[in-house]
């Protein structure tokens, strides 16, 4: 145990990251599967996850900021790397510098990068990304079809992509109407790789028109172990494991109440854990319990163990009752994410998404990389 006496450890487990990358590069053989590792690879450590995935054979990396980007080129220097924030004004010259690809969505990004290109020579790949509808970033077709029409943009992309909408939601059509627009698209520059497929896409593989793959996939979440498409079977390992430590164990009567407010009232007597962390440390204020609404469950050894009352900045109450004699202790770890407490599940009593889960993760955890 660290010096320090943290109040909460998080573990990331590299192996299961590097093996998640596997599982999806291998659900298609014409496809080549990239690292989406935005947002200090969704919380996880930008560095770490980047030599991990390198690692396990990743040769295409997506980042959303030039910052981002200088880390994951330090860590995998043969690799490529794409910006999908775009291009700032004035920024060529820095992306170049770094080797960086700009994903470039809008005709004065286009024409700022045609311009630097016509200075200093081809060699600098960058992406063009259309909209197919999501109205985020991206060309409208009608802009692509017609710079396309119009001699191209005026370098060679080294990719066209654009970003699915609704694919976690697989009974919805519009992912088979975004794969058929981008086909269409993409055919007016057959010779350059396509990209469409983000985490939900590449477990999807297919709508009734046709593959998501093309040539390259954009898994993110997955990788950390998030579920994509909620209900169905992940074939994803856990790479999150967070634990906080018992500050004191109190008993507590039936009718009174825990935390701020008063929110919830005890319905038995009960024993009561304080945990040392809290929002401040990124579980999220909506993941506490109320009388109205019960919220996440920590687990001691094998024991759920549901929060209680409102969750506050640096603390935690969780029922306890429950747990074998003497396994509440002070000092002792209680999971809030792991093995039982998955990054989907948690994310669901706190009334978000495990992408917000995992990229809020504290800042205050020791940090543990294991495989
Ligand atoms: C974040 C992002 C991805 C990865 O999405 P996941 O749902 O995390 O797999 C892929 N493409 C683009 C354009 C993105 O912004």
């Amino acid at each position: 145990m660290s010096e320090a006496f943290p109040g909460a450890r998080l573990t990331i487990d590299l192996g299961a990251l590097a093996d998640n990358w596997r599982t999806l590069a291998a659900l298609s053989a014409t496809s080549e599967c990239a690292a989406v590792v935005k947002a200090d690879a969704y919380g996880t450590g930008l560095e770490h996850a980047v030599r991990a995935l390198a690692g396990a054979g990743a040769k295409t990396f997506f980042v959303a900021h030039l910052s981002e980007a200088r880390v994951a080129r330090r860590v995998a220097p043969t690799a490529a790397v794409y910006i999908l924030n775009g291009l700032p004004p004035g920024a060529a010259a820095a992306y170049a510098q770094t080797g960086a690809r700009p994903v470039l969505g809008s005709r004065e990004e286009i024409e700022e990068w045609a311009a630097f290109v016509a200075s200093a020579g081809e060699g600098f790949p960058a992406a063009i990304h259309v909209d197919t509808g999501m109205n985020r970033l991206g060309l409208r077709p009608e802009e692509a079809r017609a710079m396309f029409a119009g001699g191209g943009p005026g370098f060679r992309p080294s990719l066209l992509m654009s970003h699915l909408a609704c694919a976690d939601e697989p009974e919805r059509p519009e992912t088979e109407r975004q794969r058929a627009l981008f086909a269409e698209l993409r055919a007016l520059c057959p010779e350059t790789p396509a990209s469409l497929a983000n985490s939900a896409g590449t477990l999807l593989g297919r709508t009734e028109g046709g593959d998501l793959g093309f040539d390259l996939r954009r898994p993110g979440v997955a990788l950390y172990g998030s579920n994509p498409i909620a209900g169905r079977p992940s074939p994803l390992k856990p790479v999150v494991q967070l634990e906080a430590r018992i500050v004191q164990v109190r008993d507590a009567a039936e009718g009174e109440a825990v935390g701020y407010g008063g929110a919830q009232r005890l319905k038995r007597p009960s024993r009561i854990a304080v945990l040392s962390l809290g929002y401040a440390d990124g579980v999220m204020r909506a993941g506490g319990s109320e009388d109205v609404s019960p919220g996440a469950v920590g687990f001691l050894g094998e024991t759920p163990c549901p929060y209680v009352g409102r969750i506050s900045m640096d603390l935690i109450a969780i029922d306890v009752t429950d747990a074998p004699d003497g396994a509440a202790r002070r000092g002792a770890w209680v999971e809030i994410l792991g093995d039982h407490v998955s990054v989907d599940q948690l994310a669901r009593a706190c009334n978000t998404i495990g992408y917000e889960v995992l990229t809020a993760l504290g800042r205050r955890y020791e940090r543990h990389y294991v495989g």
